[in-house]
């Protein structure tokens, strides 16, 4: 059978139930990790034949490796609507970025954020103001700018990890902007499900992850403006990011450009598998894709209803646009016991926990499950999904959960 390059690598692993019959396995894991898609795949395996050092060598597996990461980052550029006067630096991940970031601010810089953050965009911020992740948070972001002095930034997530809610970014990035303040966007949730683009977002910086984007060979990106990363302290001291090394301690001159910040040998092969992806992306039809998906939300919240045992939570309430996320709340039910049952009994791959967001599911189970703390009150149960998803994983989902909840 021909791939094409969406398609989902794995899509057919079967796992045994404990009766020993063999069962499809249900990903719903996806915000976490997302599967392989055939286009990284198959970049990956057409690179090995030709992979060598990249910038380091004059060989031809060098010149080739070379070009091709220097290609990978002009379609992630494309991807990501990165122009001139935009730097794509090759990471490891959204948390490699967001800390490279941060590091590059200008000395002084002060950085607003909500709660409602991963801890990737919650903890590397210099001078962080935290914003209440409930209520408007344009108006809570419109009353906390007056008086900021110095360099500012706002970083935001586009789609919530936990809720996949989307953010009002556009909004808050032009109110930002209209008091001087840059805006950074964590993308690692939005990228694999909406249209990214630094212009239509109104961002100034984003950051995502290969390996939540169909890309799993550990390559992460940060785009976005090059003056404060020209200006910068190198992210890695080393090779390739020092153009000349003089005798004497301290006597060097930094190189500019991306490989300012990207010391060291790079990930070819996940740059390389993230632009194949990125590509694929662009030649797919979104509008298809995001119908899909957001029938199987609908699918998948309306099955829920038949569980009232789950509560499912919200920071912006039902209405408000999300990604292919949903956590629930388990009043008087452990959410890692199960999750756990799901994956032995069921053959179904969720997450339970805090998904390093402690702020925001803390708050979030306190109001889902009203005056009940212990293990229940501990987190949440995640479910998400995307690409190769199926009508038959949620209600296998809907149909499990019910089960382990009531048994
Ligand atoms: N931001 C968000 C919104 C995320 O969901 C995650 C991953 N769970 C991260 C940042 C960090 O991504 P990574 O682990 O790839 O660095």
């Amino acid at each position: 059978m021909t791939m094409s390059a969406l398609d989902v690598i794995g899509d057919d692993l079967k796992v045994a139930l404990p009766t020993g019959e063999p069962v499809r396995f249900v990903h719903l894991d996806y915000a976490a990790s997302a599967p392989c898609v055939e286009a990284a795949a198959a970049a990956v395996a057409d690179l090995l034949p030709r992979y060598g050092s990249v910038h380091r060598g004059a060989g031809v597996r060098s010149q080739a490796s070379t070009l091709a990461y220097e290609l990978a980052r002009d379609v992630v550029a494309e991807f990501a609507g990165a122009g001139p006067e935009d730097h794509v630096i090759f990471t490891r991940n959204t948390t490699d970025a967001l800390n490279l970031l941060a590091r590059a601010l200008p000395a002084g810089t002060t950085t607003l954020l909500f709660d409602g953050e991963h801890h990737a965009n919650l903890l590397p911020w210099p001078n962080p103001r935290r914003l209440p992740a409930e209520g408007d948070p344009v108006e809570a972001l419109r009353a906390a700018l007056p008086g900021l002095t110095g360099p500012a930034v706002l970083t935001i997530t586009g789609a919530s990890n936990v809720t996949g809610e989307l953010w009002p970014v556009r909004e808050l990035a032009d109110l930002a902007h209209a008091h001087g303040v840059r805006v950074i966007v964590d993308a690692a949730q939005l990228a694999p499900h909406r249209r990214i683009s630094l212009t239509e977002l109104g961002a100034d910086y984003i950051a995502f992850s290969g390996h939540k984007l169909y890309a799993p060979f550990g390559a992460g990106v940060l785009a976005g403006r090059a003056d404060w990363l020209d200006a910068a302290e190198p992210y890695l001291l080393g090779g390739g990011a020092s153009a000349s090394v003089g005798d004497l301690p301290g006597d060097r001159v930094w190189s500019t450009g991306p490989a300012r910040h990207e010391g060291g040998t790079p990930n070819l092969p996940g740059a390389v598998a993230l632009a194949a992806v990125c590509t694929a992306l662009a030649e797919a039809d979104r509008d298809a894709l995001h119908r899909h998906e957001q029938d199987l939300l609908a699918r998948l919240r309306e099955g829920l209803r038949s569980v009232p045992e789950a509560v499912e939570v919200s920071i912006f309430g039902p209405d408000q646009p999300r990604v292919g996320i949903v956590s629930l709340a388990l009043p008087g039910h452990d959410p890692a016991l199960v999750a756990d049952r799901l994956g032995k009994e069921h053959g179904i791959g969720v997450r339970a926990g805090q998904f390093c967001a402690h702020p925001l599911v803390r708050r979030l189970t306190g109001s889902a499950v009203a005056g009940s703390c212990g293990t229940s009150g501990t987190g949440l149960l995640r479910a998400s999904f995307g690409l190769g998803s199926r009508a038959e994983d949620v209600d296998r989902f809907v149909t499990a959960l019910a089960a382990v909840l009531r048994s």
